[in-house]
């Protein structure tokens, strides 16, 4: 399983969550934090992760 990356806006960890459609979604729950990113988890985690940590990469590069 890939590493999944502490959140790029905070530094914590993201928390997996699941909302009332039964989805569950990687989201940054710091109160901290400004931007609380999320990314839907689907049913391979595998690819929820490496979604997680492309979403850091594109945060790096675009501010
Ligand atoms: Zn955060």
């Amino acid at each position: 399983m890939p590493e999944l990356k502490s959140c790029p806006f905070c530094g914590g960890k993201p928390v997996l969550i699941t909302v009332m459609d039964g989805n569950k979604w990687y989201s940054c729950h710091n109160i901290n934090c400004k931007i609380r990113p999320s990314t839907p988890m689907s049913k391979d985690i595998n690819k929820a992760i490496e979604a997680w940590n492309k979403r850091r990469k594109i945060s790096e590069r675009g501010h």
